[in-house]
């Protein structure tokens, strides 16, 4: 990022943020290891997940929620099925009064080359756009070492779960990619989160 010209005393101070990005499949719900979440009826909150959002939310954190979702751009699930996961997630969600900032997908194929498929940092950089915060004070807790990466790469710390790939993942860090916490789950991370 290059540094604003203008004096920035001249500028109304604006209240930063408290804010945590959060990976969807393997964290918030079952992720169907080699295959997509197709359907709602598909899709699993993964056991203590409701009550960690809740625990981070109630402490004042904006959830939001940084997903590659290239099953739609290789054809393998529609758009219109994605929405309808969404709304629901976010429905159910809501009724256990946990609100979500905002939930940013990346919907190109796994060989598009775009600029938003994690590990790359676009989707952080688009959902950061009206929110102030401290990178350095602000988690991205995802369950693959994609997600290590791509979120040491915009400047933020990482907590890697053991849910969903991370197993598997914790074996596969990249140098230079390590992840600040390394935890069981999403409540593991909760915690972590809210006494940062
Ligand atoms: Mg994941
Ligand atoms: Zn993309």
């Amino acid at each position: 990022m290059t540094r604003p010209r203008y004096p920035l005393t001249t500028m109304p101070k604006r209240a930063l943020n408290k804010v945590v990005f959060i990976d969807r499949d393997g964290v918030i719900n079952r992720d169907p290891i080699g295959d997509y979440i197709k359907h709602w009826k598909h899709f699993r909150f993964l056991p203590g997940v409701i009550q960690a959002l809740k625990h981070i939310s109630q402490k004042g954190w904006q959830i939001i929620l940084i997903s590659n979702q290239a099953g739609i751009g290789d054809k393998k699930y529609s758009e219109s099925s994605l929405k309808k996961i969404t709304l629901n997630m976010l429905e159910e969600l809501e009724a256990s009064l946990v609100p979500i900032h905002s939930v940013f997908y990346c919907l190109h194929g796994k060989h598009h080359g775009c600029r938003c498929r994690k590990p790359k940092t676009r989707l952080f950089r688009l959902a950061s756009k009206h929110l102030a915060y401290e990178k350095k004070k602000t988690f991205y807790i995802g369950d693959k070492a994609t997600d290590v990466e791509a979120g040491k790469r915009f400047g933020l710390k990482t907590i890697l779960v053991l849910t969903g790939h991370g197993k598997k993942d914790s074996a596969l860090l990249k140098k230079g990619f390590h992840p600040n916490y390394i935890v069981p789950g999403l409540k593991e991370a909760a915690s972590i989160v809210v006494s940062a």
